[in-house]
């Protein structure tokens, strides 16, 4: 979600502050939601955090659209490197980290994290889905939905509200666990296969900020087309740093490799939909100059005021789990962020110059017949 990919650090300080301020009880909201999950995080994932280079085994890879090995490195972080495809735009992890090693990503400590920040934002993130719910709207009223990488369930709640028979798919057990019971929807732990829902067909598939982290895009896609019905539509939301002139990456505080194996240009989108039987019906952009602006200023902000020992805490709080009482500063400053987030980027953003900056896309596409 565009402002999981900013806030962590800046939400983080009012965290840090919290614990110092009130103690260890646990929210009783997410404790209801996980049962009796597992908080520990997995070893594997805390050698993927700290020392990333040292411990994972990587393997090379080419453009998957131009199969071109290109040695134009982009971005570096945490040991890793992006490169950009000279002929199509497309930026990608190379090296990375093998699909097994991936996979333990979505079970561990920082995983688990971030699904408890989500579920903690729950309420405000519904003025996002409530944006995105009138552009589905616009193409089909009512059907089927399935949403893969469902998060805390938001979308799937407004969309059942708005007349959706809706599922969804999140690979991290508390969220998947939270949306069965605490929503009463229908949630799998699995990846999308043949197998999902019974090998049930939908008349749409949304997903949000989940294209980067496929392993194998134009697989994933050959999937989603799979299981639509004819005439069905595949909704989804992503960035487009493969359009982005480079001045503008300064902007960025982080790129989250190696949890982000792909940056797509918008014509990488359009061939992925060529590729794998959707035709392209409608592209909706938004800029996110204005937020990440915004984040940058409060970044300084952070640095002039956190002391060098409260921002080493703050690292080690990416992978511990989240620790409040059930209103709480935290759980205030989160939901505050989320409505600005969305004032900055989908009313703000919506009106400002967009070509060469980075952008929140969100495609429109169809089942191509035949
Ligand atoms: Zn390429």
């Amino acid at each position: 979600m565009p402002q999981d990919r900013f806030c962590f650090e800046i939400l983080d300080l009012f965290e840090v502050e919290e614990v110092k301020g009130t103690g260890t009880s646990p929210s009783n909201r997410i404790a209801e939601a996980q049962g009796e999950h597992d908080r520990c995080a997995s070893d594997a994932l805390e050698s993927f955090c700290t020392s990333p280079r040292q411990s994972v085994h990587l393997e090379e890879i080419e453009c998957p659209f131009c199969g071109n090995k290109s040695s134009n490195i982009v971005i570096e972080e945490e040991g890793y490197q992006c490169r950009k495809c000279h002929r199509c735009s497309l930026i990608y992890l190379s090296p990375r980290p093998s699909l097994p090693e991936i996979q333990k990503l979505y079970g561990s400590g920082r995983a688990n994290r971030s699904a408890e920040a989500g579920i903690l934002g729950f309420f405000s993130r519904r003025v996002h889905e409530r944006h995105h719910l009138r552009i589905v709207k616009k193409f089909i009223k009512k059907g089927s939905l399935l949403e893969i990488g469902a998060g805390a369930g938001s979308f799937l709640y407004e969309a059942r509200k708005g007349g959706f028979e809706v599922s969804g798919i999140d690979l991290n057990n508390i969220q998947a666990s939270f949306i069965r019971k605490r929503l009463g929807i229908c949630c799998e732990e699995s990846p999308l296969s043949v197998s999902s829902f019974g090998g049930k067909k939908f008349d749409i598939i949304y997903h949000r900020d989940v294209i980067s982290h496929f392993y194998d895009p134009i697989e994933e896609f050959k999937k989603i087309n799979d299981r639509l019905e004819n005439d069905g539509f595949l909704v989804f939301e992503t960035g487009n740093l493969g359009d982005v002139r480079e001045k503008y990456y300064k902007l960025f505080t982080r790129f989250q490799l190696p949890d982000h194996l792909f940056f797509f240009a918008e014509k990488n989108l359009e061939e992925l939909l060529r590729r794998t039987g959707f035709e392209w019906v409608e592209a909706y952009r938004y800029s996110e100059v204005p937020l990440l602006w915004v984040m940058k200023i409060l970044r300084r902000a952070i640095d002039l005021t956190v002391s060098r020992g409260e921002r080493k805490n703050l690292q080690k709080s990416h992978t511990a789990p989240l620790k409040r009482n059930g209103f709480s500063l935290s759980w205030l400053a989160r939901n505050a962020f989320n409505y600005f987030t969305y004032i900055m980027l989908y009313k703000i953003g919506c009106v400002m110059p967009k070509r060469g900056r980075p952008q929140s896309l969100l495609m429109v596409a169809r089942k191509r017949r035949g």
